[in-house]
């Protein structure tokens, strides 16, 4: 059964596919199946709602099964932002380093105890015939003060878990515990259940 997945990044990509291949999906992207799609605003108010604009659409557009996922940090002494403006926290859109900045300066003087923080992903599968399954995963442990580590993407770097930054870990490691990790676990089960 052929499933659509509505990402561009590379590293979103592989991830989804080491789990919904062995599964017996083949999956595809929109070039490979020769469409284009149309690149929808993300205007939800939470990461679910973002991934089912995403999958609706794909869904929609391709008629094929569509799968399409939200992420982002949300950090406790800062409300829970940046949430959903992760990926525009500098105000320009997938900014890593400048993200970063500001979300250093905006901790500053916040001690290690409330450096509390966690990463969502939501993910939602649409189905053409207006079924859909959903699944969550999150990812918990603290900001740190400065850089470290070359690995992974986003706020990896200063995102630590125990006294490791998720950039020092390699993509093994990082996919055990992390929010897209445990999400599309959470899936896997679901879409067992739906074969
Ligand atoms: P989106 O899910 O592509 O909209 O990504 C939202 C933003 O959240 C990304 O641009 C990153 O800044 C951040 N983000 C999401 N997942 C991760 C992660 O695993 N590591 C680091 N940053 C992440």
């Amino acid at each position: 059964m052929k499933i659509l997945i509505a990402t561009h990044n590379k590293h979103k990509l592989t991830e989804m596919a080491r789990i919904l291949s062995p599964m017996g999906y083949e999956v595809v992207t929109d070039t490979d199946i020769g469409i284009e799609l149309t690149d929808v605003e993300e205007t939800g108010t939470t990461f679910m709602e973002n991934a089912r604009i995403k999958a609706e659409s794909g869904c929609k557009e391709s008629g094929l099964i569509c799968i399409a996922d939200d992420s982002g940090l949300c950090v406790d002494a800062l409300g829970g932002e940046p949430g959903v403006y992760s990926a525009r926290y500098s105000g320009v859109h997938g900014d890593d380093e400048g993200n970063i900045v500001k979300l250093l300066q905006n901790l500053e003087g916040v001690p290690d105890e409330k450096r509390t923080a966690y990463f969502a992903c939501a993910i939602c599968v649409s189905f053409p015939d207006g079924k859909e399954i959903t699944a969550e995963g999150k990812c918990h442990g603290k900001i740190g003060y400065e850089k470290r580590g070359e690995n992974g993407f986003g706020y990896d770097p200063v995102f630590m878990v125990g006294d490791k930054s998720l950039a020092e870990m390699s993509a093994k490691e990082k996919d055990a515990i992390s929010h897209r990790g445990n999400a599309l676990e959470a899936l896997k089960e679901k879409l067992k259940e739906q074969i």
